[in-house]
């Protein structure tokens, strides 16, 4: 299928494909919808396999970024961006600036912010050819936005912990969580903080090994994290960790992390996680943190208010469980829907009695990247 066919399907208003020879930059910027406001979504730097692999990787993340913006409330359109390369050989202030002028191209249609592999200094470089862009450092920007991440994502486990036993409270939970970079460290912060007890595990063990110290964490292997035995299983290093062969091992009756794309075939994973009776919190609500984060700096940053608007993810999550709970469908399902019914609305196109709309479109087949 080409790139056309795959807008098509996933319903993307623009693909652009953005090449500069003397640096070697190549990226691609997808923006899925922007019917809420501008495409915000974060530039993310990897060495994919292929042209292929990238592009699947950016339509998939900006279509999320559209429902991640529509379910946290905010004035905001989905889109991200790749860049195809290795980033320790390719990184320099030239490089970040070529790809500023790009984003610059497209009039903020389109603004960027970090994601994986990409520094506030990136952005920083991104800076001094567009004002599109977000993330930047403080004064004035709201920085790394994983501490903020973080703080939603506890918060969407706390709803989850909330919803299945009717107590928020995580003390004495044991909390497995799988990758301790960014957002995964300050997430065992606020759990360790809560009294929770943590289970971890990083490719990088000096990662986990910081854990181990700083929050008396038990660390394990990383093909075991998925497997222990705890109340929580919380993915917070790459996507497409539950699948066919990860579901049937989870021995966690809550599955609430971080990591963006954690189901690999959305339809029918989230399907997997429903007939098991594991509660999975939609990714894309929990870790809306960041995305919070950095549309408060369009109006103006402050870490107070961005912080508030943080914690209700709390009550969002809620709501999600409880839409599906009522039309018993799966949360990701019942979050897709969420998400659709406030972009509709002011499409003007809603109708009380065509409130389940077709999320998926045959898309069981366009696997997560990462
Ligand atoms: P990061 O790169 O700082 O951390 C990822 C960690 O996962 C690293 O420590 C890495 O070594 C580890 N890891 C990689 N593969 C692993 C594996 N197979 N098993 C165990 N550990 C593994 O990234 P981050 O900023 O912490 O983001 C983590 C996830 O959360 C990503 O999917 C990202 O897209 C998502 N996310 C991040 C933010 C944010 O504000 N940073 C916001 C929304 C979503």
């Amino acid at each position: 299928m080409g790139a056309m066919d795959l807008m098509s399907v996933m319903g993307h208003e623009q693909v652009v494909y953005c090449h500069d020879k003397e640096t070697q930059l190549k990226a691609i910027i997808a923006i899925h919808d922007t019917t809420l406001g501008p495409a915000l979504g974060g530039c993310r730097f990897w060495n994919y396999r292929d042209e292929t692999e990238a592009l699947i990787d950016v339509l998939r993340l900006s279509r999320g970024m559209t429902y991640k913006a529509s379910v946290a409330g905010l004035k905001l359109g989905g889109g991200k961006a790749v860049i195809i390369g290795n980033p320790s050989r390719l990184r320099s202030e030239k490089f970040f600036r070529s790809f500023g002028s790009f984003i610059n191209s497209l009039n903020g249609r389109y603004i960027t912010a970090e994601d994986v592999n990409v520094t506030v200094e990136d952005m920083n470089h991104i800076a001094k050819e567009t004002k599109y862009v977000s993330g930047l450092s403080s004064p004035g920007g709201s920085g790394d936005p994983s501490p903020i991440t973080a703080l939603g994502v506890f918060y969407g486990i706390k709803a989850s912990v909330e919803f299945k036993t009717h107590n928020a409270s995580l003390r004495g939970l044991n909390i497995a969580v799988q990758g301790c970079g960014a957002v995964g460290r300050n997430l065992c912060k606020l759990l360790h903080d809560e009294g929770a007890r943590l289970i971890v595990a990083d490719i990088n063990k000096t990662s986990a090994d910081l854990m181990a110290k700083e929050f008396g964490a038990k660390v394990v292997a990383v093909d075991e994290i998925h497997r222990v035995q705890a109340d929580v299983y919380s993915p917070c290093a790459l996507g497409g960790v539950l699948n066919e062969k990860t579901i049937p091992e989870i021995n966690s009756p809550i599955v609430a992390g971080a990591a963006n794309n954690q189901l690999l075939d959305e339809y029918n994973d989230g399907l997997k996680l429903k007939d098991r009776g594991i509660l999975y919190a939609p990714d894309y609500v929990i870790n809306a943190g960041g995305l919070i984060n950095v549309a408060h700096e369009l109006s103006g940053y402050s870490d107070e208010l961005s912080r508030s608007d943080t914690k209700r993810i709390y009550q969002t999550t809620l709501k999600v469980f409880e839409h599906a709970a009522k039309e018993n469908i799966t949360t990701n399902q019942a979050s897709d829907e969420v998400a659709l019914k406030r972009i509709h609305e002011v499409k003007g196109l809603y109708s009380a009695n065509n409130h389940h709309l077709n999320t998926y479109n045959n898309q069981s087949w366009i696997k997560a990247g990462r």
